[in-house]
């Protein structure tokens, strides 16, 4: 039955076994159950209507352009489906055999239609309205309809369907969730829609507690197994620094410290993520840490996404350690050949202490003489395997990961459930809330927003303009921001000193463009998002971002942290017309709030994790049902019975809990290097 091609056409599905079709759920579900009579079906919804096909017709109002009308009756009204340019719609029907629409009614042309609905085509002699069926829908491919989907899956159930199932009993009765085998066979075709919500529970818990339990797994084989090195905290360098620190920290700042040097301070290596939101302040925390190594005779690196920001620490830290009798360097891809060779020497013989830098810093052939700290910021522009790559190049060393991007709890549980965590709520310096105003100009608004930028170089300070995100090509978009930047200092500020700064650019033309910009040199800074991460020159105030609604919100919120970063209050200029709910709805969420946390439980609820994800984040492996946005109590469930059972049994040993071992193994995969040695 399934020959070569079809075999073909499944693997582009991702189904390579009986297993694969087992767990290729559907996506979407008709209830024939309650199907909409014609006549009365309202429009603008989601809806099912059954009937005969009463009419085939295919038009060619221009050249090129194809509708293909398919009308149907039922006893009190008629309904078209309407396809564009599928010609073939039509050969799929036969006038008088009995089909099922799915899909949104609208009313156009005096008839009630559906676009491109689905299609179900029902036997004569099967069930129809009133008796009670949902049929699954499967994803189908080319080659592949969804009916023969259905009916091999229907094999894979009876043959593979009854499976053990590996979560222990307490759990599920705890939990109250069904057995696996009636989850699976309910998730595919269940007779109510109940069962459907069982079954998606049961499944969803399932993927959140592999999840949690290899979380756990990954902090023991660093934390519990293997003995890290014990910092001297209160040493002479540390003191030296902190007497060097021009202000006073803030409560949340001194918090994070105890944490971290409570942490260093153990023989426990330290796994700890401090998540504050942008200008909270963490690179001085990172400081102390960094002085904590001298005293401790070892050494710390401090990697970054990004070349620029990797100076911005050297900038901003390097003195602090000069202060402290701390020697530092800092090794980027453009670091000099001489230069690095001179560096890679000095770390392997440890006369360096800490070093600041890129992925460079986890290239093969450098060499730590005693790396005892490895701090890794901006995780989210990192993947797990580069963390791990650094915290390699020594022996159990601490770890510290910092983000400014604020995730949503239920996102940072999944991704960095192996880390304790460390918050930085408050911004220094008694800057409010309100310290930067944002607001959504319209078209109209536009000379009153440049007139703002001008007013602000007046008063000797600076703005940026990001462009628009024209498309995801970082050509397309240096290409336009270079004509922006042109078309500014010719037309809107022919007084202004007028800067560019691309993803395009060499990364000695990035650095100067840069260095330009913080030293004053220039007033405006045209750039793409180069800038989103990490840039702190404190005098920028305004901001104006080109078709913001594009944007997506912690995008948004990360460039404003760029501005009003000292004293000074900040304007936030959002240029934008938004022409969807969405797009509105992030307008309105980016003006109402300046807190990160918020607004990214805000952006998950608008967009769905995999969104919010998007193409930085290396995913979270294995979830399909399970939602972040709306199984927080899930979530936390399978997180407490992942500590209980793994208390219990640490490697999941016990004959009890093999099965259970070898299904995380298996859904979480390779990625997350479940380990049952350690
Ligand atoms: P982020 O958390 O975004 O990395 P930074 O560490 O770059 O923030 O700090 C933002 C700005 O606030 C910097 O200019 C820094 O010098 C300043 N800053 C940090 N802590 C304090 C403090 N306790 N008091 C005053 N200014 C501070
Ligand atoms: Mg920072």
């Amino acid at each position: 039955m399934v020959d070569a091609k079809r075999t073909q056409a499944l693997a582009k599905l991702g189904v390579d076994s009986i297993g694969d079709l087992v767990r290729h759920y559907p996506f979407r579900y008709l209830d024939l159950s309650i199907v909409a009579d014609m006549r009365s079906v309202p429009t603008g919804v989601d809806a099912t209507v059954v009937g005969r096909v009463h009419d085939i017709k295919v038009k060619h109002p221009r050249p090129r352009l194809s509708i293909t009308e398919i009308a149907l009756v039922d006893g009190t009204g008629a309904l078209i489906g309407v396809w564009f340019n599928q010609p073939y719609m039509a050969s799929r029907f036969r006038v008088g055999e009995r089909v099922a629409f799915a899909g949104t009614v609208v009313f156009e042309y005096g008839l009630k239609q559906m676009r491109s609905p689905f299609v179900e085509r029902l036997d004569d002699d099967g069930d129809g309205p009133g008796i009670a069926r949902i049929l699954p829908v499967h994803r189908a491919t080319e080659g592949l309809s969804t009916n023969w989907i259905r009916r091999l899956v229907t094999e894979a159930l009876a043959l593979a369907g009854d499976v053990a199932d590996p979560l222990p009993a307490r759990i599920r009765a705890q939990r109250a969730l069904v057995p696996l085998a009636t989850a699976l066979r309910d998730i595919h075709f269940p007779g109510t829609p109940d069962d459907v919500d069982r079954a998606r529970r049961r499944l969803a818990y399932d993927e959140l507690f592999a999840v949690q339990l290899t979380m756990r797994r990954r902090r023991q084989a660093v934390v519990d197994d293997i003995a890290g090195i014990a910092h001297e905290v209160t040493g002479p360098a540390i003191g030296a620094l902190a007497a060097a620190v021009p202000f006073e920290l803030t409560d949340d700042q001194k918090g994070a410290l105890h944490d971290i040097l409570g942490d260093m301070a153990s023989e426990r290596p330290m796994n700890r993520l401090l998540l504050g939101d942008v200008g909270t302040g963490k690179t001085v925390v990172a400081a102390h840490a960094l002085a904590a190594c001298a005293d401790s005779g070892a050494q710390a690196a401090m990697m970054a996404p990004t070349e620029v920001l990797a100076m911005q620490y050297s900038r901003a830290v390097g003195p602090l350690l000069d202060r402290a009798g701390v020697s530092w360097a800092l090794l980027t891809g453009s670091t000099k050949r001489s230069d690095r060779d001179r560096i890679l020497a000095s770390l392997a013989d440890g006369s360096i202490t800490v070093v600041f830098g890129t992925h460079a810093l986890i290239q093969n052939d450098v060499v730590y003489q005693r790396l005892s700290l490895a701090l890794v910021d901006e995780q989210h522009r990192f993947g797990v395997q580069q963390r791990l790559a650094l915290r390699a190049k020594g022996v159990a060393p601490d770890l510290l990961v910092m983000t400014a991007t604020p995730i949503p709890r239920s996102l940072a549980l999944t991704l960095y459930g192996d880390l304790d965590t460390t918050y930085l709520r408050v911004r220094p310096g008694g800057r409010t809330a309100d310290h930067v105003s944002t607001r959504v100009v319209p078209m109209s608004g536009r000379s009153d927003a440049y007139q703002s930028v001008k007013d602000a170089v007046g008063r000797g300070e600076q703005a940026y303009v990001v462009c628009a995100l024209v498309d995801e090509s970082d050509a397309t978009q240096a290409r336009a921001a270079t004509t922006e930047a042109r078309r500014l200092q010719r037309q809107v500020f022919p007084d202004l000193r007028v800067g560019l700064l691309t993803g395009q650019m060499s990364s000695a033309d990035k650095i100067e463009a840069m260095e330009r910009f913080r030293s004053g040199e220039t007033d405006v800074l045209v750039a793409t998002t180069v800038i989103e991460v990490g840039v702190d020159v404190p005098a920028a105030t305004v901001m104006i971002v080109e078709d913001a609604d594009r944007f997506g919100l912690a995008q948004l919120h990360q460039l404003r942290g760029r501005i009003g970063r000292a004293e000074r209050p900040g304007t936030f200029l959002l240029f934008a017309d938004p022409k969807t709910e969405d797009g509105r709805a992030r307008m309105e969420a980016i003006a109402a709030t300046n807190d990160g946390f918020e607004l990214a439980e805000l952006d998950l609820r608008l967009r769905g994790e995999g969104e919010v994800l998007g193409q930085r984040q290396s995913g979270v492996p294995g979830l399909r049902l399970a939602s972040l946005a709306t199984d927080g109590d899930l979530l936390d469930a399978a997180r407490e019975d992942a500590a209980a059972l793994m208390a219990e049994d640490p490697h999941l040993d016990d004959a009890a809990h093999v099965p259970l071992r070898e299904d995380v193994a298996l859904r979480v995969g390779a990625a997350w290097e479940w380990t049952s040695s350690g």
